[in-house]
């Protein structure tokens, strides 16, 4: 009896003082350390009911999650669509007449973008895509809890242009190129009669 006594002391003890523990830890700091915090990999320890939305578990900085293009600062190098290893990006370019600009690490841009779509559903999250982005516009960020109601919302649209703007920039492309044209048959033909 008095061993049974002893063994259900042991037990609830052992309860209470797990209990305590995530009590007195539930107090810890909730702000999320870089991963160079010596605390980094301890920083999940403490938090027993997290009030979603309100409060959040920290995520790793290097963390892979939702994918952001910054438009402006992309200059449709295609190199982000060619490394992809299961085909989610999709962009197409359109050559302008003349310089359009420079992104904010001073790379000049040729390129009008209509379409730059990523397909989250289909994304791996290998990061690939960030790592050989020249300008850095393509970023992981640290949104994890996006939800949609319907699968195809998951294809992200990163593009400003309308279909009007793209047609217009199309069409003074075609001129541009027709007007080259001509002046080079003219410069041929000139060059045939001296
Ligand atoms: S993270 Fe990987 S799979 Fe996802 S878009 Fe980038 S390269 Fe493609
Ligand atoms: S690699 Fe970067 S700059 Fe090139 S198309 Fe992709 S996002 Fe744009």
């Amino acid at each position: 009896m008095i061993k049974g006594a002893l063994n259900g002391f042991t037990t609830a003890w052992k309860g209470l003082s797990l209990t305590l523990k995530h009590f007195f830890n539930a107090k810890a700091d909730k702000t999320i350390k870089s991963v160079e915090h010596s605390g980094y990999f301890d920083q999940a320890e403490g938090i027993v009911t997290v009030q979603y939305p309100k409060e959040t578990i920290p995520v790793p900085e290097v963390g892979r999650y939702q994918l952001h293009v910054e438009i402006n600062d992309c200059i449709v190098c295609d190199l982000c669509a060619k490394i992809c290893p299961v085909n989610c990006i999709d962009i197409e370019a359109i050559k302008a007449t003349e310089a359009i600009g420079k992104t904010s690490d001073g790379s000049v841009k040729r390129l009008y973008t209509p379409k730059f779509d990523i397909d989250m559903a289909k994304c791996m999250y290998c990061g690939l895509c960030t790592t050989v982005c020249p300008t850095e516009c393509i970023t992981m960020t640290s949104e994890y809890d996006r939800s949609v109601a319907h699968i195809s919302d998951l294809n992200y649209k990163f593009a400003n242009m309308t279909e009007a703007e793209a047609e217009e920039k199309r069409q003074a492309l075609e001129q541009q190129l027709a007007e080259r044209q001509a002046a080079k048959l003219a410069a041929l033909k000139q060059d045939n009669k001296e």
